[in-house]
């Protein structure tokens, strides 16, 4: 079978301003890809170029091997980033509502179920929470039983036990086939759902790979986070690197094993510490560490543009 979301040197521009600068990517049937970056990357255009709602300047989209345009809807699911449905109808009748655009639909009642809306089928849209009104529209893009399906940041907004609801939800759908193509700006949940990973930054996908290839690649080491007003001197005799950052000093590369080692350091030499905690580099490590290089990087090359110009502006 095809690739469900093929995309091609996709580029857009709005003014001077750089939406997408080439991006080009494929998502497999049953995969689920998770677009991650900064605000203003450039993740809704990336969507909205896939699903047909604007226009690239170059390059090609292909969704369901069809143009975005001319992708059959009843195959497809979207859920825009801002997506108000009207607030006077329930959540039962605007899934019903949403259900009758289709000649093919799956039962309402089902899909409110699926959502973890069963008991709030006669609530108001309006008088629902944030976080029911966002999984009713995820609810939204389910009806027609979609084999690809968008969703931009659907769980923003939602709380932890709801946001666990959606991602059980997106994990049933991908494991029964349907494709997914996510935006979010929560690590855990990319790291979660996602089979690969693609980070966004300045309208360039700067890495891409299976969470675990992207977090041994670019997170760094694990992390022993000490608690203490303690010189970062005192510390230097530890036979790992350390870091200070504020009121705590950061050991770097310990081991579960070794953090013995290290509290009898403490110990050994009557250092005072309020706590400690260890964690092992996740996907959030990859973000920050990626985000700060491509943001130094497009500090350097406006450095390097301002340079040329005072240059070029003393030979004039
Ligand atoms: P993200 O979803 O990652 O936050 P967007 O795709 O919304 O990023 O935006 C990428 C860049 O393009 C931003 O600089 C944004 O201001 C700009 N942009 C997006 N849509 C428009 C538009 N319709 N008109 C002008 N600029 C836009």
């Amino acid at each position: 079978m095809d690739t469900p979301v093929v995309a091609e040197g996709l580029e857009k521009r709005y003014g001077e301003t750089v939406a997408l600068s080439g991006v080009t990517l494929s998502v497999e049937r049953g995969e689920v890809f998770a677009l991650i970056g900064p605000n203003g990357a450039g993740k809704t255009t990336l969507v909205r170029a896939l699903t047909g709602t604007t226009e690239p300047d170059a390059g090609t989209a292909r969704v369901l091997e069809a143009e975005p345009t001319a992708v059959d809807r009843d195959r497809l699911g979207v859920l825009p980033q801002a997506f108000s449905p009207p607030g006077r109808l329930t959540a039962r009748e605007l899934l019903a509502y949403y259900a009758g655009l289709y000649a093919e639909h799956r039962d309402p009642e089902d899909v409110l179920a699926d959502v973890g809306l069963a008991d709030a089928g006669e609530t108001w849209y309006e008088d629902l929470s944030g976080g029911q009104q966002r999984r009713v529209c995820v609810g939204t893009t389910l009806v027609n039983d979609p084999g690809v399906l968008f969703l931009d940041e659907p769980t923003t907004g939602i709380d932890p036990a709801g946001r666990r609801t959606v991602w059980r939800l997106i994990e049933a759908l991908a494991e029964a086939g349907t494709t997914v193509f996510l935006t979010t700006h929560d690590m855990a949940e990319a790291e979660r759902l996602a089979d690969r990973v693609g980070l966004l930054a300045g309208g360039d996908l700067v890495a891409r790979g299976t969470p675990e290839d992207l977090v041994a690649e670019h997170a760094g080491s694990s992390r022993l986070e000490i608690e203490t007003t303690a010189e970062p001197s005192a510390f230097e005799d530890l036979a790992f690197p350390v870091a200070a950052r504020g009121e705590e000093v950061i050991v770097r590369g310990v081991s579960p094993a070794d953090i013995g080692a290290v509290v009898d350091y403490l110990d050994a030499r009557d250092l005072e510490y309020s706590g400690l905690s260890w964690s092992e580099p996740d996907l959030e490590d990859v973000y920050l560490a990626l985000a700060d290089e491509t943001e130094l990087e497009r500090t350097n090359r406006t450095d390097r543009t301002g340079e040329t110009l005072a240059h070029t502006g003393e030979t004039a």
